[in-house]
This record gives structure tokens, sequence and C-alpha cells, in this order.
């Protein structure tokens, strides 16, 4: 068989493997969901790699030329030299960090990623204050964790990775300001999101008899998943439409509007940058459960607007594309319809949307050229048309909407060398 791609996601209930032939075709796919109320440590992670991996047909697993692997955003922990945790994890939406958080905002740039209670910064600074005296050598995202195991060597990391760990992904260092905050041995090299790490290698202790793809630098669950839609060029935009109506576009340069919750990763020569509004499918899940909500859907008239001109919020206060944690949903008035109500969300959604473009546009990303959607409200076929008519660019299906197929294209680009 020719040279195969893998990802492995390591996602929020489980772990996921995709792997891929050169034309990105899928040849294999395996799941392994972490048990119930067993709360994540790094060896149920590394257990679930191993099993991913072990549940391949041999003739795939033989084949594998390249893995990369992509993790929960600000999920860290704290290994020893040989890749022992000398600290329990702190997951991504973990926020104890608090005052950590503080001590950073005085020292950070205002446009940095490591601002904030759950950046992987402040909860390095929480994990060194509360467990010293322990032989820490490497601070380590889940993603560069099991890449590292896979690899046999720890101590590196990613672009996307370290951006909340206060990385400069402009000036592709580690700041000084970051030094002054942590000891800089334990600062991961950070790689280009797809670059090799570790080339092939007869190498049998690595992970198994016969098992010796190269090692590629991954990414964050949301980045992995940005790619797997397809989107690659400039202007290439991606509309999650999930509890929350997240926007990514990738963009020529950077945009960092921290009062928008908006930052920039770097890919490769490119830029992804993005936002995320309060509003989304929460909202309507507060009115209409999910048998309402495919039950009226046939019934929309999408042609019909309703004049309506809601701004749909569970609780006051938005952050893009309004910065104002004051801001008020507008759910009045109420028509006696349901399908005139959900309607007028939906209006009033994609005007948020169409706001939010623009807003990035304003900042410096360009307007979308295509626009690919995910996320539970991509299945509405009336909102599609709502939303083509108003944002005025050509939607397109999403190639694949797993963060895993993303994870392995970066493997195959970055062994193609076009990363
Ligand atoms: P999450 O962000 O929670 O992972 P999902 O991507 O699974 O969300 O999307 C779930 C959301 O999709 C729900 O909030 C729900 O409102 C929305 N949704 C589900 N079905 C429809 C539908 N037919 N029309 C519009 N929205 C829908």
């Amino acid at each position: 068989m020719q040279g195969l791609y893998a990802g492995i996601d390591l996602g929020t209930s489980g772990c996921r493997l995709i792997v891929i032939d050169a034309g990105g075709g899928i040849q294999a796919a395996t799941r392994v969901v972490y048990p119930a109320n067993v709360e994540q440590a790094p060896e149920l992670w590394w257990s679930a790699a191993q099993q991913v991996l072990a549940e391949l047909p041999d003739s795939i697993r033989a084949s594998l030329q390249a893995i990369a692997v992509d993790g929960t955003s600000g999920t860290i922990l704290l290994t020893d030299a040989q890749g022992n945790p000398t600290t329990p994890v702190l997951m991504y939406n973990d926020a104890r960090a608090v005052e950590q958080s503080r001590r950073i905002a005085t020292v950070a740039p205002r446009e940095s990623g490591a601002h904030g209670a759950t950046s992987s910064l402040a909860k390095l600074l929480w994990l060194l204050e509360n467990f010293p005296n322990q032989p820490h050598a490497h601070a380590l995202h889940q993603a560069d964790w099991i890449a590292g195991k896979l690899a046999g060597h720890l101590g590196f990391s990613d672009e996307n990775n370290c951006l909340k760990l206060g990385y400069d992904p402009v000036k592709r260092e580690w700041p000084r300001w970051v030094k002054s905050l942590v000891p800089e041995h334990l600062l991961p090299g950070v790689f280009v999101p797809g670059e090799q790490i570790l080339a092939p290698s007869p190498d049998k202790g690595r992970a198994g008899k016969g098992f010796l793809p190269s090692i590629h630098a991954g990414t964050t669950d949301s980045i992995a998943a940005f790619l797997a839609t397809g989107a690659n060029r400039i202007g290439d935009a991606v509309t999650s439409l999930g509890s929350t109506i997240a926007l990514k576009i990738i963009s020529a340069q950077p945009v960092f509007a921290p009062e928008y919750g908006i930052y920039s990763h770097r890919l490769g020569d490119m830029w992804l940058a993005g936002g995320a509004s309060n509003s989304g499918g929460a909202v309507l899940l507060q009115h209409f459960s999910r048998a309402e909500l495919e039950s009226l859907t046939p019934q929309l008239r999408p042609g019909e607007p309703t004049g309506l001109d809601y701004y749909p919020l569970s609780r006051p206060g938005e952050r893009f594309p309004h910065a104002d944690p004051h801001w008020q949903p507008c759910l009045a008035p109420r028509p006696q319809d349901d399908v005139q109500f959900l309607q007028a969300m939906l209006e009033g959604m994609t005007r948020i949307e169409h706001e939010g473009w623009r807003k990035l546009h304003e900042l410096g990303a360009p307007y979308p050229k295509t626009l690919r959607t995910v996320g539970g409200g991509s299945r509405n076929p009336a909102w599609m048309q709502i939303r083509a008519k108003l944002i005025g660019v050509p939607l397109l299906p999403a190639r694949h909407d797993e963060a895993a197929y993303g994870a392995a294209l970066l493997a195959l680009k970055g062994t193609a060398g076009r990363w």
C-alpha cells in the first residue's frame, strides 16, 4: 500500500484516529471513548492513543508514513526529563489560576494569547507554585505529551498550542516577559504545525514493532477541525454553528483585537483569525427542543423575512462582534407563530454572523471568499439560504468535520514539505 498519514485527535470525550492517503481519502478510522466519570489523566490519553493505533489493520499500520496529534487547547502538565508527569493535568476549561492571570496581565502585551485564568501560562504558574521541589523538566500541552511519547523524546510543541503559553507567533520566539515568569528550560521548542519533529526511524522501541512513521508538530483541536473542512487559502472561512457562533478565516496578516477576543494563530505563512459571539444554538435550545427544531425547519420561509430585529442571547453580555459585557438580548416582540419566532432568531443570528465577518475585515482580515459551515446548525437548509443571501459568498460543503482529519492533513502536508 502507498504511504498513509495519520491524525490523532485527543478530544474532550475520547481519542480519534483517522488515516488518509496522499489524495486525502480516508483509509481507516478508529476511536476510543474515555470511560465515564474517570478524571482525565495523561495515562488515559496515552493508553487511548496506543489503542486507536493498535486497532488499525496491520497493513494500514505498516504503511503509515507520518503522524500528527491535536489536543484540547490550554490543557497542560509538567513532566520530568523522561516524560513522567510531575503534576496533575489542568484541563482546557480549568479556571483556578485567577491570581496568576492577574500577574501575567501586569507584564504581557495586550494582544498576547496568554491572558485569562484558562491560559496555559496561568496554569503553568499555578502548577509551579503548587508543586514546588519536583524534578520538572518540560511544560507540555496534551498534544505535545502524546506526540512526545510517540516520538520517544519530549520538549517540543507547535506554534498554535503555544499561543496561550505566551509564545509570540509574529516574532516566532518566547518573549522575554514569559521567561521572566517561568524557568526557560521548561518551555518547549516550538515547531510549525505539520513540521517534521522526528524522521522515520528503525527504533522499534518507539511505539511498537514495525511502527516507524515520522512524527510531525500538531495543533489545537479547533484549528485541526478548521483544517478538516478543506479550508486552506486566504479568504477561506468557516462558521461553526454550535452552542455559540464561532467565525474563523485564513488571512494574509494576523489580526489581534483583545477587546473582541480576537487572536490569530499562525498557519505556516498564513494566519487564522477568528472571533466568537455568545449568540448561537444554545439560545435556540432554550426555546425549542431538538425535535421541534427538526419539525419547524421545513416550514421556514427563507425568502420571506420576518422583519423582526432580534439579538438572541441567553443572558446580557457580548464579546464579538460587539465588545460589551452589558449588551442586551432582544427576542421581542414574540410572534404567536413558532415558525416565525424560530425564523426571526435565525435571521438575527445571521445578522450577527454578517457583522462578525465585516468586523474581522475592518480589523485586517479579508472578507470571506468562500464559506464552509460546521456544527449542529449546519444541518438547517433554510438557515443556510438565509445566510447565503445576506453574507453574499458561496457556501461550500465542509470536506470533513472531525479534528483528526485535520491533523492527518497536517501530517500529509508536513511530509510533502508544503508547510
Ligand atoms: P456544541 O457547540 O455544543 O458542540 P453542536 O455543534 O453539536 O454544538 O451543535 C448543537 C447546536 O446545534 C445546538 O445548540 C442546536 O441549537 C443546534 N441545532 C441542532 N439542530 C438544529 C436545527 N435543525 N436548526 C438549527 N440549529 C440546530
